[in-house]
């Protein structure tokens, strides 16, 4: 047998085609269906290392969601609708969080291929999930356009196996709180989330430890490429290092980016891509997943791009004809989608965004590692 971990698998399911929170709601746009298919019109998809994500059990959501919060989601699918008592008592049809046509069977699909991806790198391997990284989602309520907890289940399963030191990184826009708590005071699983200070879920200052298991990094507005690279190299791969993880668990949310409308944030995608190269090879097991991320070109080309940086593909300077046309068949009712840049369409590579590293990362960086 040829070594897995040079051969990344690919989860995705036609769930997340034409799925969507609802036209005035920010996940109104496709993302996983559309990186998927430029993955495919760039030649990165084959019979071998695409797999199906199957749906979820309740009983393997049950490992940590709550019987009868799991029950409301179906009973919200099969009536389209939600009672006053659940929407209070589990926030569905609330806050973000609609009733949608797929809303039980999207986030069980999503669980059963992250759950795919843990049996898959049970021995060793690298498993890309774009449709998971609902890190907000709680036990017994939906939190953050999060109906279930899919880091949280994967990395459970990876403990079920018998796995002891986990390494969790979250470069989301947004604090990953959902599964911070989910393993607070757990020595076993190591959180680090990298995210917007002073936005939702207004978690994850720099000083939240969560008892020891957690580190945060919250970062001003304006977070650019070189100061993402000082935090990596100087605070997150001394801290993964030190825990010296069996799997790596990144959830790769792409709402960090400068085109994103629900952050503040201005990476390019070649620091999401340098994330992902940079805990390649750390532990054996590493489980990728996608994430926030609300502007359709900019999601697709920064997931697609994370699959070329796993497999080492060559991203090409200027897309082949099929690439572009699954990017220029893209809609976006926001301004940003009256008169996107050609770049959006043509290219999968943004200009870098260098800039000042700000002393506050010198900061954040050497609080991250008192006492570690
Ligand atoms: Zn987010």
């Amino acid at each position: 047998m040829s070594d897995p971990r040079l051969h990344p698998i690919f989860i995705g399911s036609d769930i997340y085609r034409n799925s969507t929170y609802g036209p005035n709601h920010p996940l109104a746009v496709p993302r996983v269906s559309s990186t998927t298919d430029l993955c495919r019109a760039m030649g990165w998809l084959t019979a071998e290392n695409f797999a199906t994500a199957p749906i979820a059990t309740d009983a393997d959501v049950l490992r940590f969601h709550d019987p009868a919060y799991v029950a409301a989601l179906k009973r919200a699918e099969a009536t389209q609708s939600v009672s006053d008592a659940d929407r209070s008592r589990f926030c569905i049809g609330a806050a973000g969080n609609p009733v949608y046509p797929e809303i039980y069977r999207r986030p069980m699909i999503s669980a059963g291929g992250v759950l795919l991806a843990a049996r898959l790198t049970a021995d060793t391997g690298i498993v890309y999930c774009p449709g998971g990284g609902t890190h907000h989602g709680r036990p017994d309520r939906a939190s953050g356009f999060c109906y279930l907890n899919d880091p949280v289940l994967g990395m459970l399963a990876w403990l079920d196996q018998g796995l002891t030191r986990i390494a969790y990184l979250d470069i989301d826009a947004h604090h990953g709180d959902g599964v911070q708590d989910a393993f607070a005071s757990d020595p076993r699983v190591l959180t680090i989330s990298v995210h917007e200070a002073g936005r939702w879920p207004h978690t994850g200052a720099a000083d939240d430890r969560a008892g020891g298991a957690a580190r945060n990094f919250p970062v001003p507005a304006g977070f650019n490429d070189t100061e993402l690279r000082t935090l990596l190299h100087h605070a997150i791969l001394p801290l993964i290092r030190a825990h010296r993880p069996q799997a790596i668990f990144l959830q790769c949310g792409a709402d960090a980016l400068e085109e994103d409308p629900l952050s503040r944030l201005s990476l390019s995608n070649n620091a999401h891509w340098a994330v992902v190269s940079a805990v390649r090879d750390l532990a054996p097991r590493l489980i990728v997943t996608g994430g926030g991320g609300y502007n359709p070109w900019t999601v697709a080309r920064c997931w697609a791009g994370v699959w070329a940086t796993l497999n080492g593909f060559t991203v090409p300077a200027t897309l082949p004809a099929a690439a572009e046309s699954v990017l220029r068949a893209l809609r976006y009712n926001r301004a940003a989608g009256r008169n996107p840049p050609g770049h959006w369409f043509t290219t999968l590579r943004d200009a870098p965004r260098e800039g000042m590293v700000r002393p506050e990362m010198k900061a954040l960086a050497a609080r991250a590692l008192e006492d570690s």
